[in-house]
C-alpha cells in the first residue's frame, strides 16, 4: 500500500486540511519528507521548487536556520508550561512594533480562532450581532463564516456546510468584494457590528482591492458605528512589513494575524485598539482562552521570524522585484499561448487565472478553465514546480526563491504555453 492509500484509510480524504488533496488537479499529492530553502524533498525522492510555502506561512524559506535553531533551543527548555514566559512578551512587543493598528495583542492557535474571537470582541463592543463578510473571502472554518452568498448582492446568510445551523449564520451577511455599495446595503437593518475583510483577497486566488475599496469600508464603518476587521492572516508581514494596512494606509479597528506570525508553526494572533482589546478576559468580560496559546515552540519560531523580518529592511523590496519579474514573464507566456488569462499579484502573493481576463470579485471566477488549470498544474509538477493544487489559490514567493526563480519561471511559462 502507498502512503496515500494508507492515509485515505484513516483520514478524511487522506488529509488533515481539505486544500491538500489533489482532487481539483487529479492524481495524488506528493508527500513531504523534508524541505530546505525553496525546495521540498518528497517521499519518493524528488526535489520540487515549492510555491505552496505552507499556504503562505513561510516568507524566507523552509527550515531557515534563523528560525529552527531558536525552536530547537526552546524545545530543549520545555515544550509547554502554562505560566507566562519572557518570549511571549517579546513576541507581543514585536508584533505591536510592526503592525500599525495593533496596540494590544493576544496569541491563539490558529487563524480560525483569531477571526472567530475578533468577531466576538466586535459584537461585545458594539452590542450588535450582525457581521458583513465578502463572497470569496475565507476567514477560517468557524460557523459564522461558512456562508455562501447567493447572487453576490447582499443576501442573508445561508449555511455553506451541513452541520452549521442556520441560526448560527443568520447574522452573517455576504457582500461583493470590491463593491462598497453592496456592503452598504447590508447595513439596512442597522444591526451590523463589524465588517470583516481580507484586505487583499487571497482565498479566491489573489484579488487586489480596487482603489477606494478599503477606504470606502473604513468610512462605511465609521458612519454606522461598526468596527472594521482586517483578516491579515495571509497578508500580514507579507504584502508589506506591516501588512496590507501599512501598504494601503488604512487603519482597521481589529487585525487578525496567522501564518507568518508563527514562522511556520501552529499559532496565530488577534489584536487592535487598546480599548477594544482590554475587553478581552481577564481585563474584560469577553472570554477567550487556550491551553497551548503562546506555546514556547510557536513563540520561538514567530519571534525569530519577525526579528529576521525586522532586521532585513530590503526583504519586501526583493520580494516585490521578484514578484514583478515573475508576473511579467507569466503575462508574456499567457499572451504567447493565445488563450485568455491574467496574472494578479500584490507583493509576494500572486495567482495565474486561466480563463478570466480580470477577477475583481468572486463572480468573475466562473470564467476559470478548471481543466486547463489541471493540465498546467500537472505539467509544472512533472517538471519540478509545486503549485497549490487549485485554481482558486494564491502562490507564495519566499526570499529563498531568489536563486531558483528563473528556473521556476522557465518551467511555469513552458507549462502555460504547452497546456493551453
Ligand atoms: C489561512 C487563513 C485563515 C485560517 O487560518 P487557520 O490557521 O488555517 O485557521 C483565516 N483567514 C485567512 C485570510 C487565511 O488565509
Amino acid at each position: 500500500m502507498t502512503w496515500w492509500e494508507r492515509a485515505n484509510r484513516v483520514m478524511p480524504g487522506g488529509v488533515n486540511s481539505p486544500v491538500r488533496t489533489f482532487s481539483a488537479v487529479g492524481g495524488s499529492p506528493p508527500f513531504a519528507a523534508s524541505a530546505s530553502g525553496p525546495h521540498v524533498i518528497t517521499e519518493d525522492g524528488r526535489s520540487l521548487i515549492d510555491f505552496i510555502a505552507s499556504w503562505g506561512a513561510l516568507i524566507f524559506g523552509h527550515a531557515d536556520p534563523r528560525i529552527i535553531e531558536p525552536v530547537i533551543a526552546a524545545a530543549s527548555r520545555g515544550t509547554s508550561f502554562g505560566i507566562p514566559t519572557r518570549a511571549e512578551v517579546e513576541l507581543a512587543e514585536t508584533i505591536v512594533s510592526l503592525v500599525p493598528a495593533v496596540d494590544v495583542v493576544r496569541m491563539v492557535n490558529s487563524g480560525t480562532e483569531a477571526t472567530a474571537t475578533s468577531i466576538r470582541v466586535a459584537r461585545a463592543a458594539t452590542g450588535r450581532s450582525g457581521i458583513v463578510k465578502f463572497e470569496g473571502c475565507y476567514h477560517g472554518h468557524a460557523d459564522a463564516f461558512l456562508v455562501r452568498a447567493g447572487s453576490g448582492a447582499a443576501t442573508m446568510g445561508e449555511p455553506d456546510s451541513p452541520g452549521v445551523p442556520a441560526r448560527t449564520v443568520s447574522d452573517t451577511r455576504s457582500a461583493r468584494f470590491n463593491d462598497v455599495d453592496s456592503a452598504q446595503s447590508c447595513f439596512a437593518d442597522g444591526d451590523v457590528g463589524a465588517v470583516i475583510v481580507e484586505p487583499v483577497a487571497g482565498n479566491m486566488g489573489v484579488v487586489p482591492p480596487e482603489p477606494g475599496f478599503l477606504a470606502g469600508l473604513r468610512q462605511l464603518c465609521d458612519d454606522n458605528g461598526a468596527l472594521l476587521i482586517f483578516d491579515e492572516v495571509m497578508t500580514g508581514f507579507r504584502v508589506a512589513r506591516g501588512g496590507a494596512q501599512e501598504r494601503f494606509g488604512i487603519t482597521p479597528d481589529l487585525t487578525c494575524l496567522g501564518k507568518i506570525v508563527a514562522g511556520g508553526t501552529a499559532a496565530a494572533a488577534y489584536g487592535g485598539r487598546e480599548d477594544l482589546m482590554r475587553m478581552v478576559s481577564p481585563d474584560g468580560p469577553v472570554y477567550q482562552a487556550g491551553t497551548l496559546s503562546g506555546n514556547p515552540l510557536a513563540v520561538a519560531a514567530g519571534l525569530a521570524c519577525l526579528r529576521a523580518i525586522s532586521a532585513d529592511p530590503g526583504l519586501h523590496e526583493r520580494l516585490e522585484a521578484m514578484g514583478e519579474k515573475m508576473e511579467e514573464r507569466l503575462r508574456a507566456a499567457i499572451s504567447q499561448s493565445g488563450r485568455p488569462g491574467v496574472v494578479q499579484r500584490v507583493g509576494a502573493m500572486l495567482t495565474v487565472f486561466l480563463g478570466p481576463e480580470r477577477v475583481i470579485s468572486w463572480d468573475d471566477t466562473i470564467e476559470i478553465d478548471r481543466d486547463r488549470f489541471a493540465r498546467f498544474h500537472r505539467h509544472a509538477l512533472d517538471n519540478g514546480v509545486l503549485l497549490p493544487p487549485s485554481p482558486f489559490e494564491a502562490w507564495f514567493l519566499m526570499d529563498s526563491h531568489g536563486p531558483v526563480i528563473d528556473e521556476a519561471g522557465d518551467v511555469l511559462c513552458r507549462a502555460i504555453v504547452e497546456t493551453a
